[in-house]
């Protein structure tokens, strides 16, 4: 079966088509600017080995037509308005099909942000299903009105399509009261559902059962899962179910990221509200777009901010250090939390990449038995055990694949209605 996944952001949708008979992507892209003030869209489209950007070409005013414009992208229909540049000689026309019909998508699988509490698993989307997405707009409220965007256009698009929606945070409903609750009083949880619901769930999961299976890990293992990107979080999972995690109500808890603090002491949002004659919005703005290593280093990107710290910058070593500080301190507390640890796990764009930024997350935690084989990380390709064979806590790069976790969560409930 070949399965769409819809990644819809507020005025961008990202897709994969996904062949499930042998897992592989037949073609992928990612639509921008839909219905921004200059209503222009840009496509990027990716298939084979071949690649095509359109600029400003079809006007997607918003997603359902945005979604138009995929499909007719997927079945290789002409589009009038349409001009490719291949990044090769003159933008000329060029037949993009990679399906004959509408009718070979089995299945779409939808990411969405915000489950609440209601959703501990991905499921197919009925009348209850967006009602529930609906009502947990006020906990994501910049991405679940665009998930459903997404949902409304597929349902346009693709009527009699199956739609599973996956939900960022359903991986982490495994946590108990005493790691998601707020010591603050009851009624803020009980009325207004404030708790710790975590995110990048589908990675967490997908990564989780992978060390399992990959590192052959006994009943009741405890797994440190280190997600590392421009958007960071740590899970900590006992026998592959999520018991602790470190991005909060919203994503801005928990690690120095590309650009959101992490934790700090709420105070600081009066604080700097007052003096600086700023709304909490405003001040929460700058904390989840201003902060973490754009904030400290002038550059939100790992890779230019280490080698603002190889030029000698102090604002970078300084970054550097705090970056790898606090995940340290997250690191030490999970294997506190689970009385041990049995792996480490990074993952992500730094996680997966990043050979120092691996080195320095677990510099100096060899007392917890975690340590890294120089050789091993620096050649580490894919799938790859990092640490010495006399490490009591395996130490691993496993690069996530959160598409593939949609897919065949999709695949599972459009053919059998139940998940795996
Ligand atoms: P997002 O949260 O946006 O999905 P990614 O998982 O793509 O983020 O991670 C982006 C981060 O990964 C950036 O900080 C970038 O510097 C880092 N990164 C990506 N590729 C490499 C690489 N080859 N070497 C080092 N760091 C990398």
């Amino acid at each position: 079966m070949k399965i769409l996944i819809i990644n819809a952001g507020s005025s961008s949708l990202k897709y994969q088509l996904i062949d499930m008979d042998n897992e592989s992507v037949i073609a992928k892209g990612l639509v921008e600017r839909i219905g921004t003030v200059d209503p222009t869209t840009d496509l990027t489209y990716t298939w084979g080995d071949k690649k095509i950007k359109e600029k400003h070409l079809k006007k997607a005013k918003n997603h359902a037509e945005a979604m138009s414009v995929v499909l007719d992208v997927l079945v290789g229909k002409d589009r009038q308005d349409a001009e490719y540049d291949l990044n090769e000689g003159e933008p000329h026309l060029v037949n993009t099909g990679v399906i004959s019909d509408l009718s070979e998508i089995g299945a779409v699988g939808h990411r969405v942000l915000h489950g609440g509490e209601k959703f501990t698993a991905s499921c197919l989307i009925d009348d209850t299903v967006i009602a529930a997405i609906e009502e947990n707009i006020p906990l994501g409220p910049l991405h679940n009105p665009a998930n459903l965007m997404g949902i409304r256009a597929c349902q346009e698009v693709l009527p009699n399509v199956p739609q599973v929606a996956v939900f960022d945070t359903a991986f982490h409903q495994t946590m108990p009261p005493k790691a998601f609750r707020y010591a603050i009083p009851n009624e803020y949880y009980t009325d207004l559902h404030i708790r710790k619901y975590g995110f990048h769930g589908t990675s967490h999961r997908y990564i989780s059962a992978r060390a399992i299976e990959l590192l052959k890990l006994p009943a009741n293992s405890r797994v440190i899962i280190c997600h590392l990107g421009n958007g960071s979080s740590l899970s900590a999972c006992v026998d592959g179910k999520c018991v602790d995690t470190s991005m909060g109500i919203t994503p801005l808890d928990g690690l120095v990221m590309g650009t959101r603090c992490g934790t700090l002491d709420p105070a600081v949002v009066e604080f700097i509200a007052n003096r600086k004659n700023m709304t909490p919005t405003e001040v929460l703005t700058m904390m989840n777009k201003k902060s973490g290593l754009l904030g400290l280093a002038g550059d939100s990107d790992m890779r230019n901010v280490t080698a603002r710290y190889d030029a000698g910058e102090p604002e970078a070593k300084l970054a550097i250090e705090m970056w790898a500080y606090v995940l340290k301190k997250y690191i030490g507390s999970y294997a506190a939390a689970m009385g041990g640890v049995d792996a480490v796990i990074f993952t992500a764009g730094i996680g997966e990449n990043h050979v120092r930024a691996r080195e320095w997350a677990v510099e100096g935690l060899e007392f917890m038995g975690i340590k890294v084989d120089h050789e091993r990380n620096v050649n580490a390709r894919g799938e790859a055990k990092i640490s010495p064979d006399d490490s009591k806590v395996q130490v691993w790069v496993i690069p996530t694949n959160e598409e593939l976790a949609i897919a065949r969560d999709t695949l599972d409930l459009a053919t059998t209605g139940k998940v795996r």
